[in-house]
């Protein structure tokens, strides 16, 4: 009988040194964003930024959508401005956030799209 461990590892350590040391270098180009994934690694914050993509909100409607207190939702859009994934403009009275370009949107949809292809089934 094979264990799941024989199906994951090579039955010897040989690594190919010219392609390990040319993807060093190529991956170090992914540091810092961990940073984003961390920001968007709550359901809160995916909900806003689904609804963001959509269309601009101030910071009432966003409390609504997500059935929280203004300063709740505040609290979450500060941390997407910090992130540099959402910004805000004044209107009047009013402060609407938007998503600072099309990628944030992007993120989303494709992990949507994923998760209908492997996770729902
Ligand atoms: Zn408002």
């Amino acid at each position: 009988m094979e264990t799941p461990e024989q199906n994951q590892v090579c039955d010897i350590f040989c690594y190919d040194e010219e392609k390990v040391n040319r993807m060093k270098q190529q991956v170090a180009n992914t540091e810092g964003l961990s940073q984003i994934f961390k920001a968007l690694a709550d359901e809160t914050r995916i909900k806003i930024i689904y609804a963001l993509a959509r269309e601009e909100l101030c910071v009432c409607d966003i409390s609504q959508i997500i059935e929280s207190s203004v300063a709740a939702a505040s609290h979450h859009l500060r941390l997407l401005k910090n992130m540099g994934l959402a910004r805000s403009r004044k209107q009047g009275k009013m402060v609407f956030y938007y998503l600072t370009d099309a990628c944030v949107k992007t993120i989303i949809d494709v992990a949507l799209q994923h998760k209908k292809h492997y996770i729902n089934g």
